[in-house]
């Protein structure tokens, strides 16, 4: 293996130490960053994603509250509840868990969160001032993949960069925070001709599609850095290929990203791991988010 490991736990710890001295002097002058999710009904996946933000939060002094609406709420409901948040001195960051029950417009919701609160960068106001290139309040896991890429004090100037996925929290978000630093960035996606000639070409590679397995080392420039945001959850195989099963009789499963590590860890400059990588960073943006959204109030 030749690529340096980004360290993501690091990274995202050193930003932690940070934030929680800003909110300590917060806390001096009489204000608490407030950050409140809304769930609505019951999902065993995000009930891990909460508690884990839950931790984070408390640990650097940060409030955390759960709003917990019946999975019958409707769309005019929860819109209704979001105003009441939006209104609400005390709360300085609202965060709408996902998925949301059939019936109610997931980008309605995100969007109805005022812009001042709005903790994942999803409404149009803040997406408009990445387009300005002013980024405010930006989406959390395009900006843990940015201050990854920042991590490295590459110059970024006339870099190539090759994005892999063009979602609206990772991919267009992330094109336009590099454009700030006057890379050349590129999107692929399915549309794309020929995606391997582009990922080859690229200084810096993220890759965002949500397959394991995708980006294979015959796709990386050498000395390139890749940044992984993939989080796939795939079967353990024994050494005849076959599932590994608990003791519950299940398949026994892992988390892997969108990159073959081993094989491109050994041709690129620089990667980041999954687990460890993109994913611990894109709680700490949250969480940096809140405290941006306390310090403005
Ligand atoms: P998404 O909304 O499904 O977008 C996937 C993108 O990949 C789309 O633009 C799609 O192209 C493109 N794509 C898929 N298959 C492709 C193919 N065969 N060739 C070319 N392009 C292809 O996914 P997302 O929400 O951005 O998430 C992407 C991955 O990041 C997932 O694994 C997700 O779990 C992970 N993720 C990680 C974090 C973290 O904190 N680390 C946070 C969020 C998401 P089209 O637009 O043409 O369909």
């Amino acid at each position: 293996m030749s690529a340096q490991i980004i360290d993501g736990r690091a990274i995202s710890q050193e930003i932690l130490g940070r934030l929680s001295r800003e909110v300590a002097d917060l806390a001096a002058g009489g204000k608490q960053p407030h950050l409140l999710a809304v769930q609505v009904g019951e999902n065993a996946a995000s009930r891990v994603y909460i508690n884990s933000q839950r931790k984070k939060c408390e640990g650097i002094g940060i409030r955390y509250t759960l709003d917990e609406l019946s999975a019958d709420t409707t769309e005019g409901q929860l819109l209704e509840h979001i105003d009441e948040l939006n209104n609400d001195e005390s709360v300085h960051g609202i965060i709408i868990q996902m998925p949301l029950p059939e019936g109610i417009n997931p980008m309605k919701a995100q969007t109805s969160v005022a812009p001042d609160k709005d903790v994942e960068g999803m409404t149009a106001a803040n997406m408009g001032y990445l387009v300005y290139g002013e980024p405010n309040l930006a989406p959390c896991t395009a900006m843990a993949a940015y201050t990854l890429i920042k991590s490295l004090d590459l110059p970024l100037r006339g870099k190539e960069v090759t994005i892999l996925g063009r979602s609206k929290i990772v991919g267009r978000p992330l094109y336009l925070l590099l454009l700030v630093d006057s890379v050349t960035p590129v999107i692929c996606h399915t549309g794309t001709v020929d995606l391997k000639a582009h990922a080859r070409n690229a200084d810096i590679l993220v890759a965002a599609v949500g397959r394991p397995g995708f980006v294979t080392e015959d796709m990386v420039k050498p000395g390139a850095a890749v940044i992984d945001v993939g989080i796939n959850r795939v079967p353990v195989l024994d050494e005849n290929g076959r599932p590994v099963l608990n003791e519950k009789g299940r398949k026994k499963m892992k988390t892997v990203g969108d990159v073959v590590y081993d094989e491109v860890a050994e041709v690129a400059g620089h990667i980041t791991p999954v687990p460890g990588g993109v994913g611990p960073m894109t709680v700490a943006m949250l969480l940096q988010n809140t405290v941006l959204a306390a310090k403005k109030k």
